[in-house]
């Protein structure tokens, strides 16, 4: 279990107010300018060093993101966006840094921007998130009126302005490239890249754009050192991490712990176990719902870090963590989630667009028993030729969860619409009692 000592987000749960002086007891904007003072080319290595990887979900090292900006401003800006679209369901995280620990993000914006030489930032909060932007507006407000932003921010001579911009609701907008689109006022349909956002971005300038949570623990990073960070978690994943556990257990919450703390601890010590208990646990989706669900006998000892889980053919995400337990009828959940891909699909790519409405429909003929046995190769097959074939992760990640169920609950697909799975493709075969075959 994480110690307290160790914890970043002290008020998670906002015991202690959100407000400039609390945040200040706590140790934010503790010697800001002293940090800036340390040099850009500091700050980038002490977050490589940390090893931190981006929250968001794709978990890519942050320190070499930044590393990507133009060493020197040329004859265009450049820009620090923040991803605070947070729309994968599962995944509530970001919600209480933006109303409970919004002087983290902003110290941290003011930070990276000065790293990757960014005098403007933009907050693209999802438009659900109305209450959110309004802390967080009032935060900046704050911290614009002590001047630790601003002109001269913290009297380190740096300029930085912190705009913030509100989404539509499309879940797409959480893609990067999408998010810009939607900022620079157009559709927000993912770009193809080549080019990257580092080098061609918003307004075709320099930009890096990073998740609230990944930006929100740069300042205790660089105030606590790299090493400290580091030694939390293991290798390659260092740190703590912020898992919202939800589904069925008998208190869902958020939990900042250490990465690579076990499932089982998280849902059996911070989330009050499963509905049931242990043994009534089916499966869990670990990182928000693009990822592939996890059946209860890999539950048991799965570590909840980037690498444990994609060795187990599934990934951290978000850290949305979704119990699913024995009350619940699978395929159904996974056509439900199906059906949410099929509709946030942007529509610009082939497979994606024709693929996740396929992929809706057979779950939805399975989850009511009127599939035949190669529908489910079928399905398999859609899933393969989306992954891997589109413009924009989404994808894979509306086809992931659907090769989840194939991958662990192929024995109940097969038992709901009376066929064998282990008899040949091709063959149909009956099962128990083909109800399809006697009726006809
Ligand atoms: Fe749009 Fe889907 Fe293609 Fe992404 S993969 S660009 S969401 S159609």
């Amino acid at each position: 279990m994480l110690k307290d000592e160790d914890r970043i987000f002290k008020n998670l749960y906002n015991d202690l107010g959100p407000d400039i002086l609390s945040a200040q007891k706590r140790g934010d904007w503790q010697n800001t300018n002293e940090i800036i003072k340390k040099g850009k080319d500091w700050i980038i290595n002490e977050i490589k060093s940390s090893e931190l990887r981006g929250r968001g979900g794709a978990g890519f090292p942050t320190g070499l993101k930044w590393s990507f900006a133009p060493k020197e401003i040329g004859s265009r800006p450049h820009y620090l966006v923040i991803n605070a679209d947070e729309s994968e369901p599962g995944t509530c995280k970001d919600r209480d840094i933006l109303r409970f620990e919004p002087h983290k993000l902003i110290e941290g914006c003011l930070l990276t921007a000065y790293a990757v030489n960014a005098n403007k930032c933009y907050i693209y909060i999802r438009g659900e998130y109305f209450n959110e932007g309004n802390k967080l507006q009032e935060a900046i407000n704050e911290a614009y009126e002590k001047k630790l932003i601003g002109l001269n921010a913290c009297g380190s001579g740096w300029d930085f302005d912190i705009y913030i911009h509100y989404g539509a609701g499309a879940y797409i907008c959480g893609e990067e490239t999408a998010l810009l689109e939607s900022l620079e006022g157009k559709k927000g349909q993912p770009r193809l890249k080549p080019p990257f956002p580092a080098l061609i971005g918003l307004y075709g300038c320099p930009t890096i754009i990073n998740n609230v949570e990944t930006i929100a623990v740069v300042p205790t990073i660089l105030r606590r050192g790299a090493k400290w960070f580091a030694s939390l978690g293991r290798p390659k994943n260092t740190g703590t991490k912020i898992y919202c556990i939800s589904g069925n257990v008998n208190n869902p919450c958020n939990v900042e712990e250490e990465m690579g703390i076990s499932l089982k601890d998280l849902i059996e010590k911070h989330a009050g176990g499963v509905v049931g208990g242990w043994d009534n646990l089916q499966a869990v989706i670990p990182g928000g719902s693009s990822m592939p669900l996890l059946p209860k006998n890999i539950c048991e000892t799965i570590k909840m870090d980037f690498d444990s889980l994609v060795e187990e053919k599934s990934g951290l995400g978000t850290a949305g963590i979704v119990v699913i337990n024995k009350d619940q009828d699978i395929i159904k959940c996974m056509a439900r989630i199906a059906r949410f891909y099929k509709h946030e699909s942007c529509g610009q790519c082939t497979p994606c667009r024709e693929g996740s409405g396929w992929m809706w429909r057979m779950l939805e003929r399975m989850a009511k028993g009127e599939a035949s046995r190669d529908e489910v190769d079928m399905l398999m097959d859609v899933t393969k030729q989306i992954e891997g074939h589109t413009i924009c992760a989404f994808g894979e990640g509306s086809a992931w969860p659907v090769q989840g169920l194939l991958r662990h609950f192929k024995k109940e697909v097969a038992k709901r619409n009376n066929f064998n799975p282990l008899i040949n493709k091709g063959k149909k075969i009956p099962y128990l009692v083909d109800q399809h075959l006697l009726e006809k």
